[in-house]
């Protein structure tokens, strides 16, 4: 039962306020609206959170830091980029979340994708608050030496406000294998010191083995036990993943293991549709293909004679299963519509976001079971948190110990979703992924008084 008091919060007075002191910021508006809409119910059943002020003070960065990063290119031009560390909230462990390189990079999607990380690093139910950073460089045009040169450029800067148990920042889009080695470089040269201060760093120098696949591998976990609530599996399912980038193959790469037929992939450039299916041929090419020479999917077409849909989204091709892995945003409402028209019945969220307000509305009216990213996507920083462990321990852990650890996790996870997330009968994992992340973050908040 709602008990209303004067202290009771209402959504569409938080949201004027939000929206008044975060002027223009559409996407971490849409984050927080996400949230505040399951939240604010349960905040109002259990006073001491809206007495607190718990949510205004969780939506409030703790700080954010924004700094000039000026380079050479080969040219010998000066450049200048902007960087940014969204600081937002370490009420249960250092802030924690990675760093985007790209053009489109702004404050209001880094305040987003720090805003759902708290929730995400808290459901790992491991020790990590939340936090993003990024800069609008972007790495696709530049070669290797201009990369380096902006990595030292920003890590200079960046090296002042992070600390193995201050801020740990990992990879995102543009920020990958190549990336974190030269900003780690540059930070154990500034800082003399050799530590967990980066993950998703290479197994040379201290990197976990699986943290490169735990973001697509998990994601496809918290599929199979979403599926299993059903009595149903994988195996033998239609799926689509949208991406090629480094969720979005492994991704695909799990669902081949497990025997799901991976019909559709993506890049910036249109989508492929291979009615055949991958196989693991098809799948090393796309690696090679997108890793190592950042090619466009367009020559997957070519090689292997299937179409390709000129900057299209891969949302119309029928399947039983859909995997947002590129971008926020990247499906909406009609694109929901399209995919429960032809008879999807599962969407897991490797990307953050992907899925706007509207499409969301869709999957819970259609009471499919439908994941969000800061559940289903909670893999990879799950694995940066255990090779934060294996740093300080000073050990590497077998990569079936890891993998063992990254299913646990995602059985975890599933398991605090559906807890918090009943809904006459039907799990709603928004709801599940929302209040299960917030309540340990919001009593460690209570702990330490008015901070
Ligand atoms: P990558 O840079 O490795 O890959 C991103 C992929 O998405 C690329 O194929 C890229 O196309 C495509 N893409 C990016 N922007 C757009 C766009 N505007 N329109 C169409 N396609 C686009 O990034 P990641 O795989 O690391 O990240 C993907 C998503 O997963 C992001 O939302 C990220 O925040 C989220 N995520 C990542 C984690 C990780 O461990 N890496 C952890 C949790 C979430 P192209 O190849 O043409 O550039």
């Amino acid at each position: 039962m709602q008990i209303l008091t004067d202290q009771s919060l209402d959504l569409d007075q938080f949201m004027i306020g939000l929206k008044r002191r975060n002027p223009g910021e559409r996407e971490f508006h849409q984050a927080v609206y996400e949230v505040a809409e399951k939240l604010i119910p349960f905040i109002n059943q259990h006073p001491k959170y809206a007495r607190a002020k718990v949510l205004e003070r969780l939506t409030e960065p703790d700080r954010i830091i924004i700094f000039r990063v000026c380079w050479e290119d080969d040219q010998k031009n000066v450049r200048v980029n902007r960087g940014y560390r969204v600081q937002f909230n370490n009420a249960i462990g250092p802030y924690k979340g990675g760093l985007r390189f790209d053009k489109s990079v702004t404050l209001s999607i880094l305040k987003f994708l720090g805003f759902e990380q708290i929730f995400k690093n808290s459901l790992t139910t491991l020790p990590m608050g939340g936090g993003k950073g990024g800069s609008d460089f972007n790495p696709k045009d530049k070669s290797d030496a201009e990369v380096m040169r902006f990595c030292q450029a920003f890590m200079t800067e960046l090296s002042r406000h992070i600390g193995k148990d201050k801020d740990v920042p990992a990879g995102d889009i543009g920020v990958g294998a190549r990336e974190i080695g030269y900003l780690y470089g540059q930070y154990k040269r500034l800082e003399n010191e050799f530590g967990g201060v980066l993950t998703g760093k290479g197994l040379a120098y201290g990197g976990s083995l699986i943290r490169t696949e735990a973001t697509g591998f998990g994601c496809v976990y918290f599929a199979r036990e979403m599926l299993d609530t059903k009595g149903d599996a994988a195996e033998g399912k239609t799926c689509i993943v949208s991406g090629s980038g480094n969720v979005a193959q492994y991704t695909a790469q799990k669902l081949l293991d497990l025997g799901a037929k991976v019909v559709s992939m993506s890049d910036r450039t249109g989508s492929i549709h291979d009615p055949d299916g991958l196989t693991q041929e098809k799948m090393n090419y796309v690696i090679e293909l997108k890793t190592g020479r950042r090619g466009s999917l367009r020559e997957y077409a070519d090689a292997f004679g299937v179409s390709f849909l000129e900057g299209a989204r891969p949302w119309g091709i029928p399947c039983d299963m859909a995997f947002p892995c590129a971008t926020q945003n990247e499906l909406n409402g009609d694109d929901a519509k399209t995919l429960l028209a032809n008879g999807c019945m599962l969407v897991s969220e490797g990307a953050n976001m992907p899925s706007t307000l509207d499409a969301v509305k869709a999957f819970e009216d259609a009471k499919i079971l439908y994941a969000p990213g800061k559940a289903s996507n909670a893999g990879g920083v799950s694995i940066s948190g255990l090779e934060m462990t294996q740093n300080s321990m000073r050990i590497n852990w077998p990569r079936e110990e890891v993998d063992r650890r990254l299913q646990a996790i995602m059985h975890d996870i599933h398991a605090q979703c559906v807890e918090y997330g009943q809904d006459d009968g039907f799990v709603n994992y928004v709801k599940g992924a929302n209040i299960g992340g917030f309540v340990k973050v919001a009593d460690a908040m209570l702990a330490y008084g008015v901070v």
